[in-house]
């Protein structure tokens, strides 16, 4: 059949069209979001298998997530039915490369039933290194040494690839002999991380010609969506395969890319047109996903971008509403917002799965759970743990029910060794025997096999003094708040420190999880309330089909769309990150503001952003300031509104100082709905310079503020 008569063509535009009709030879597609870069991919894909220009199998063609292949895979099956021979080599890079290695896996040293060790295993082998070669394990953490190794293997650096300064980036200049230790000892496990199943692949394409040959035969066409966020080993391991061909196409957006933390390089997009010359490049225009308004939004924000390589957007779709900006006081109310908004689009008809939150940063969704199992809205996290389920929160649960209930040998378990305290399992089967005979908790165990030889004198002792901490934090929690207790439970036990002592993105993010968990607490008296409200929380694990409104992060949606989406939190020191901040860089922030396009076009037809003049921090209120990334939306398509009385004078004086007291008055007024003209906001902002250094002057404590004349805050 002529092609543009196929009704897999005719319902596309002509730029996506050409991207589907050339066929062969490189081809870039560089677009917005929304732009139908995904859908032309898709439709690609079912052209080149319906023309019988190759085999499924001889087509190659990578998703960002596992997720994204199985849609593109269904979408196929619907535009060219089933009845088609074999499948394509469809998944993320992990996906397939972990496929390609199962045949080749000798030609590294392993055999081809390898197991692929997950972080926990990484980092227990890099634990055991570390202490066989005499280092410090607390002055050089694994994670850290892990961190390394996984940006190494991002790189596509072997051991012997490592320059002196990489090596210096472990233990005062052990980097590169602890990441060959480790790779023999995966090889002698017959096992490989997941960075090593595209470097080991990457390794054997170099150095085996006949591989890469059959390699370069087999694919005739090759393909890549969020072809922004590839890394460096990603796009070597790529231009191996394409350049025999050279029937390579590509999909990004540069406005798009959010993963440069994990090695990902825009850069890859320019060098596409280097390393495969004559490269057709398309770009799309048109949006189909977003109202005029969100796409707006959207477009003024990254504009404010100066690295980027520069696109238009256009919509046909009939004007929505404006993107709406609403400032609340604290996050309990904004939660408490969101709540009520989505209750109002399911009276409207919205279903809850066109519903999503997306979130900057994990430990925001703990306030979002709590108030929708409190009102039985339906909910599902994407993309880690719910917040009770996490490791950092069972195991300061574990020490709390320990406190509340020494009988609890479960809770005993989790943590007797937990931040690491030389307890191995031997002890805590010697405790349980001791345990059992006596008819007693492990908890009494503990202190009563100090009295015996039945363990050396160094355990016996660790355990006393494990005990002697409960028998205190007992103490404390009959005089103080459960909120108070669990700050010092966290410290004294030494666990806030070992996370510390961690310096990686993943312990802070564990900090911040538990710095939200003691945030939580404070709303109840005493730990007992805490802990029965836990145990609710955690058997409304509905694991049923039903729908559910989606609560992940901004990372994880990239590529996905619905219906409303929710920003929360667009504070400073929240989006954009307090880290971002500290790094003060431009493509830090610039990466942030990049993070922030993606959430927004996630909406097709409502977005709404909130943002908080509170949160609490350690027991302490902190005043926040509306993120730069509100001041940056074009007002003309923005609808600001506050719950706060006094308005725009209010909102100055939380620049400044805040106190508890202060909390209370305002809590008193009745809260007003105000709409304000567009361009206050702007304005305030802009006379508000928010630069880190204001930032921190805001946080001082409470106690500075109770000289301030009361009169420059009242309500106007
Ligand atoms: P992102 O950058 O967010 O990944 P994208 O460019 O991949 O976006 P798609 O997800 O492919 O965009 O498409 C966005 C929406 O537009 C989808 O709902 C898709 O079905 C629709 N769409 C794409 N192309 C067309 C078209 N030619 N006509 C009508 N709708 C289209
Ligand atoms: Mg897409």
């Amino acid at each position: 059949p002529d092609a543009a008569d196929d009704p897999l063509i005719a319902g596309l535009n002509p730029p996506q069209r050409e991207a589907v009709l050339t066929t062969e030879g490189p081809v870039l597609m560089l677009a917005g979001a929304g732009t139908g870069k995904t859908a032309a991919l898709t439709a690609r894909l079912a052209h080149l298998i319906r023309m019988r220009l190759a085999w499924p199998s001889e087509i190659l063609c990578v998703t960002f997530t596992n997720k994204a292949a199985r849609e593109m895979r269904e979408r196929v099956g619907k535009l060219i039915g089933p009845a088609v021979e074999g499948m394509p080599w469809l998944g993320t890079f992990h996906a397939i490369a972990a496929k390609m290695l199962r045949r080749h896996a000798e030609l590294v040293g392993l055999q081809p039933n390898y197991t692929i060790i997950d972080t926990d295993d990484q980092l227990r082998l890099l634990k055991q290194l570390i202490v066989a070669e005499g280092v410090d394990e607390k002055r050089f953490p694994a994670r850290q040494l892990a961190g390394c190794i996984d940006r190494w293997k991002n790189r596509g650096l072997n051991p012997a690839d490592l320059d002196a300064a990489e090596n210096e980036s472990y233990a005062n200049g052990k980097g590169q002999r602890f990441y060959q230790l480790y790779q023999d000892r995966l090889k002698a496990l017959n096992a490989c991380d997941f960075g090593d199943l595209l470097l080991h692949m990457l390794n054997i394409l170099r150095t085996h010609r006949e591989v890469l040959e059959q390699y370069q035969q087999r694919f005739k066409y090759v393909m890549v969506d969020e072809y922004q966020d590839t890394n460096q080993v990603q796009y070597l391991w790529l231009r191996l395969i394409a350049q025999g061909r050279q029937n390579i196409c590509v999909v990004g957006d540069d406005d798009q890319s959010i993963y440069s933390w994990r090695g990902a390089e825009v850069a890859n997009i320019l060098r596409f047109e280097k390393d495969f010359p004559g490269a057709r490049v398309i770009r799309l225009e048109q949006n189909y996903r977003s109202t005029p308004q969100i796409l707006a939004a959207a477009s003024g924000l990254i504009n404010e971008n100066s690295q980027r390589l520069g696109k238009t957007l256009w919509t046909e779709r009939h004007p929505g509403d404006p993107v709406r900006v609403i400032g609340v006081w604290d996050a309990p109310e904004e939660a408490r917002r969101v709540g009520d908004e989505i209750e109002r689009l399911e009276r409207e008809g919205a279903r809850l799965d066109s519903i999503a939150i997306l979130v900057r940063a994990q430990y925001q969704t703990r306030e979002f759970e709590d108030r929708f199992i409190s009102i039985g809205l339906n909910y599902r996290i994407i993309g880690g743990f719910r917040f009770y389920e996490r490791a950092e929160i069972r195991d300061a649960l574990a020490y709390l029910r320990v406190i509340a209930q020494p009988a609890d040998d479960l809770a005993f378990e989790r943590i007797y060794n937990a931040p690491k305290r030389g307890l191995g399992s031997k002890a805590l089967e010697k405790l349980h025997v001791h345990a059992r005979r006596r008819g007693i908790p492990l908890a009494l165990a503990a202190i009563e096999i100090a009295d015996t030889d039945e363990l050396p004198a160094r355990a016996r002792n660790t355990f006393l003094a494990l005990m002697r901490d409960f028998a205190r934090w007992r103490d404390l929690g009959k005089q103080t708040s459960p909120a108070e207790l669990i700050r010092t439970v966290m410290d004294e036990s030494g666990y806030t420190d070992a996370l510390q002592a961690e310096r990686s993105t993943e312990a802070s993010g564990r900090l911040e999880n538990l710095a939200e968990l003691a945030r939580a607490m404070e709303e109840y008296e005493t730990l007992g309330d805490f802990l029965e409200h836990v145990s609710l929380v955690m058997d409304n694990d509905a694991a049923d089909e039903s729908e559910k409104v989606t609560i992940m992060t901004m990372h994880a949606a990239k590529g996905l769309e619905f219906d409303h989406v929710f920003l929360p939190g667009w504070e400073e020191g929240v989006f954009p990150s307090q880290r971002a901040l500290d790094e003060g860089g431009l493509a830090s922030l610039e990466e942030e503001r990049r993070l922030a396009y993606v959430a927004i076009t996630r909406a097709r037809r409502r977005c709404t952003i909130l943002h908080a003049a509170n949160r609490r921090i350690y027991g302490q209120w902190t005043s926040s300031i509306p993120s730069r990334f509100i001041a940056e939306l074009p007002t003309s398509e923005v609808h600001q509104e506050t719950t706060l009385s006094g308005g725009a004078s209010l909102w100055r004086a939380q620049w400044s100082e805040q106190s508890d007291p202060f909390a209370d008055v305002a809590r008193a007024q009745p809260a007003r709905t105000m709409t304000r003209g567009p361009g206050w906001q702007r304005a305030a902002a802009r006379e508000y310079d928010p630069t880190p250094r204001r930032i921190a002057e805001s946080t001082r404590s409470a106690a500075s503020f109770a000289a301030r004349p009361r009169a420059d805050i009242a309500p106007g």
